[in-house]
């Protein structure tokens, strides 16, 4: 699958794996020196001080969980954090192109495996909703193609704020949608297109059918453990409060074994991993329901081969952030280990990939679509896509499942 960075990854990806290591002492390491004014007391860092003085350091995961998806005041629950007024920006939201080629990508994949009467697309996180809705605008020009068969539309989505966005974004407003907070469909509705849509928290929610999956920069949001190699033994990167400076946390190594230790590799050379037992629920249910009903997933993301090791860093107005400082004010992220996804997907279905994303835009005629739209504004007399540096070809990866 290919893969999109967000923006700024390249560069400061580097900044962010030399900061851990270098100002490691004895036992503990700090985040960074960041003024007092830097670090404000967020209700986040207040409710995690509470946290560790009763029940003692967390792990990076606990930590990454709370600070990212806490139903109170979790950094993605009650705010658009996306594009060029938020934090980061994904492909999808620099062009159309993106999700056009995706729409097409599945329906190829949908006649190349029989043309089944029904589908349903199912998307893991899904930001604005704009990718999906690229990706339906192609089934609608493509309708003579789609015509007999019954398609329905299912969001995994955490974000209240998020959710409400997706609705506007993918349903005819003035279609009442329907609402239950308490219930695992949590929202219901038709797309402008009169395909159904339902919201849900959880993918085991999602009824079981021949469906296609989508996750793009989804999995990089999970939370990881960290370990580091010691003399004896690996031990896990925990998370504690600074005894020297107040309201600031610091990072400390467990005194003895954790149980996420399981997760890391007998052979593992590396001297620091990061583990996503979530990532591995996830793509073993995908695998599972693929095996059992049909269809395929598509995985996009930045990531490596199990090859990198320090990758958990912070983003907040489009530039790195100290993953400590200000807990629910900045995105939390860590690349994904394929090599990993593809382990817990082995024996269920095949996997392949990843691929470049840029590998996977060009084979699927990326040059043809983007000239066909330039032209068109040409003659309309206008430009959309401002110039055609605007269509940025990140690095991310495409891992595919079917
Ligand atoms: N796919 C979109 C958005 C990526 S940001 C794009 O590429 O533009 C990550 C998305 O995952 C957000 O929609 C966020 O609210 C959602 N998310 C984060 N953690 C989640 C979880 N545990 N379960 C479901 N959705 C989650």
């Amino acid at each position: 699958m290919t893969v999109l960075v967000r923006s700024g990854v390249g560069p400061l990806c580097a900044v962010a794996r030399a900061a851990i290591p270098s100002i490691w002492r004895g036992k503990y390491f700090s985040s960074g020196n960041e003024p007092a004014e830097n670090n404000p007391v967020t209700p986040m860092l207040r409710h995690l001080m509470y946290k560790i003085k009763s029940t003692g350091p967390i792990t990076v995961a606990e930590y990454m969980k709370e600070v990212l998806t806490n139903p109170a005041k979790g950094y993605y629950v009650y705010r658009d954090m996306l594009g060029e007024q938020g934090d980061f920006i994904t492909s999808p939201e620099i062009s159309q192109i993106f999700g056009e080629l995706l729409g097409i990508w599945f329906i190829s994949e949908w006649m190349a495996t029989g043309k089944s009467t029904a589908f349903q697309l199912v998307e893991l996180g899904p930001g604005r909703g704009t990718l999906v809705g690229d990706i339906l605008r192609v089934f609608t020009q493509l309708g003579s193609v789609l015509k007999n068969c019954d398609i329905s539309v299912h969001l995994v989505e955490v974000s209240q704020k998020l959710s409400e966005i997706q609705a506007l974004t993918l349903t005819e407003e003035k279609v009442p949608l329907e609402r239950n907070a308490g219930s695992p469909v949590y929202m219901k509705g038709v797309t402008k297109s009169g395909i159904p849509i339902s919201w849900y928290r959880h993918l085991h929610d999602v009824p079981k059918g021949y469906s296609f999956y989508l996750a793009h920069e989804f999995f990089d949001v999970l939370p990881v453990h960290k370990f580091q190699k010691t003399p004896q033994g690996w031990r896990e990167v925990f998370i504690d409060i600074d005894p020297q400076v107040s309201d600031k946390l610091r990072f400390v190594l467990a005194p003895s074994a954790t149980p996420a230790e399981a997760f890391i590799q007998h052979d593992e050379t590396r001297d620091h991993v990061e583990v996503c037992p979530d990532a591995g629920v996830i793509i073993e249910e995908l695998s599972q329901r693929i095996a059992l009903t049909g269809g395929a997933a598509l995985v996009a993301d930045y990531g490596h081969d199990g090859t990198k090791t320090d990758t958990f860093r912070g983003f907040c107005g489009h530039k790195l952030h100290d993953v400590l400082i200000a807990p629910g004010t900045a995105d939390l992220t860590a690349d994904v280990d394929f090599s990993y996804l593809r382990r817990m997907a082995q024996g269920k279905v095949a996997s392949l990939g990843p691929i470049k994303q840029h590998t996977f835009l060009k084979n699927m005629g990326i040059d043809v679509r983007l000239k066909v739209l330039l032209d068109k504004s040409f003659q309309l007399g206008h430009f959309p896509l401002q110039s055609a540096q605007e269509i940025k070809i990140k690095e991310t990866h495409f891992i595919h499942c079917r």
